[in-house]
């Protein structure tokens, strides 16, 4: 037999669960008691495999861990208390004060808070119009340490060239991180083309369900660090290749605290079964409801499945799909609202990749904190409305929209 396909290679292959258990059992402790003194002190001396405590490792979260780097063909991952802490650690772990970021511009609305928090820290960030090798190559400084992007930014839809990027990026001795969140690697698969470590919301596709908030990094284990360079790991120099998975998971991520709840992990980790299936009937009803909008009146339509997406040839040269997100415009800030309340499936919810559709006025919530041209380059605009496409059946989402935008008219 050859490769197996993206949902069997999910069920099967992860036998070695205790008693035979088809799924990991949650082991919801804080502690784990050893008999001898000896063996904990090898378990903290990395000369024992064993766990002492949950917030540095715990069986249930490397079950999850296992699982994601196994979906992204990764070299290692940590799974975080939620996608913003996965952000924060995995860019920690790699900048110090002085360092620049290059990043693309139509980010999700936290994360481009992060970047804010973060010229506190001294860690600037240097925004790119085109997330291209050529949109990157000209910020590239001495300062440059990590250049990072969302594959498909959310909410804007702008598509990350991956590989052109990394090209850009590496050429100056720089990694390329990526938060995979929107395309979940059931549409891609990062470090195959060429990014170095990435990042996900699980709280979103992964998870599926709506009911674990948690984040992981994955990383592809292939970055040649300069370690004059890049300072902040420099302790790490004879993990090589490894040093970032190595720093994170001995030092910075372990300190830092934000560590996956063992239920969390138990939750997402049942939910991670069920992506490739969920995925498949997300982009199709995305499709659908898009080219439905597509026809309503008063109503500008933006879904990368679209031809007249600017960024559709890119995402259908580097993607197995379009995802799930899709932005209308509704004319003004009080119809969007208008056509929002009248939905009565589609969830008014702060969430995305979730079984239900969700929506939300991006403007007034996810980029309170931004100014107007930030959130306009993120594609938020005051009468913009983000859909997370759910599971329904699409003819039933199509006609709830329908009806939303004749009664919001
Ligand atoms: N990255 C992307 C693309 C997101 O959409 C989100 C949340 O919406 C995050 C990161 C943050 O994830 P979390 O809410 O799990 O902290």
């Amino acid at each position: 037999m050859g490769e197996t396909g993206f949902t069997t290679a999910l069920l099967h292959g992860t036998e070695g669960f205790p008693q035979g258990g088809t799924l990991p059992p949650v082991a919801q402790v804080n502690a784990f008691r050893y008999e001898r003194m000896e063996d904990l002190e090898r378990v903290f001396e990395h000369k024992q495999a064993g766990y002492a405590y949950s917030r540095i490792g715990n069986p249930t979260v490397t079950a999850f861990e296992q699982r994601i780097n196994a979906l992204e063909h990764g070299q290692g991952a940590v799974a975080c208390a939620s996608g913003m802490a996965a952000l924060t650690a995995a860019i920690l772990a790699v900048c110090r004060s002085g360092d620049e970021i290059i990043a693309g511009r139509g980010l999700y609305g936290g994360t481009i808070d992060l970047f804010h928090d973060l010229e506190q820290l001294g860690i600037h960030t240097v925004f790119a119009e085109k997330m291209t090798g050529e949109g990157v190559r000209p910020l590239i400084t001495d300062k440059t340490r990590l250049v990072f992007g969302e594959v498909i930014s959310n909410p804007a839809q702008q598509v990350l060239d991956i590989p052109s990027v990394a090209a850009a990026a590496h050429e100056a001795g720089v990694p390329l991180f990526v938060d995979s969140t929107t395309a979940t690697p059931w549409l891609i698969r990062p470090l195959e083309k060429g990014a170095d470590a990435v990042i996900h919301s699980s709280s979103k596709y992964i998870n599926g369900g709506g009911n674990a908030i948690g984040g992981i990094i994955v990383d592809g284990g292939k970055f040649d660090w300069n370690f004059e360079k890049h300072a902040a790991m420099a302790e790490f120099r004879k993990f090589r290749r490894r040093a970032f998975m190595v720093r994170l998971r001995t030092d910075l991520w372990e300190n830092l605290g934000g560590c996956m709840a063992p239920m969390n992990a138990f939750l997402s980790y049942i939910g991670s079964e069920t992506l490739g299936l969920r995925m498949e009937r997300i982009c199709g009803n995305a499709d659908a409801l898009a080219r439905a909008l597509a026809g309503m009146p008063g109503i500008q339509v933006s879904y990368l499945g679209l031809e007249q997406h600017p960024d559709h040839a890119l995402a259908k040269g580097m993607m197995s799909g379009f995802g799930g997100i899709l932005n209308f415009r509704a004319g003004s800030r009080e119809r969007a609202y208008r056509i929002i309340n009248a939905l009565k499936y589609a969830a008014i919810a702060s969430n995305i990749g979730d079984v239900r559709t969700l929506v939300i006025h991006p403007a007034s919530t996810l980029y309170i904190r931004s100014g107007v041209q930030e959130r306009e380059a993120a594609g938020v605009f005051d009468d913009t409305v983000r859909v997370s496409v759910g599971i329904e059946d699409p003819e039933d989402l199509i006609a709830d929209f329908r009806q939303a935008v004749e009664a919001g008219s």
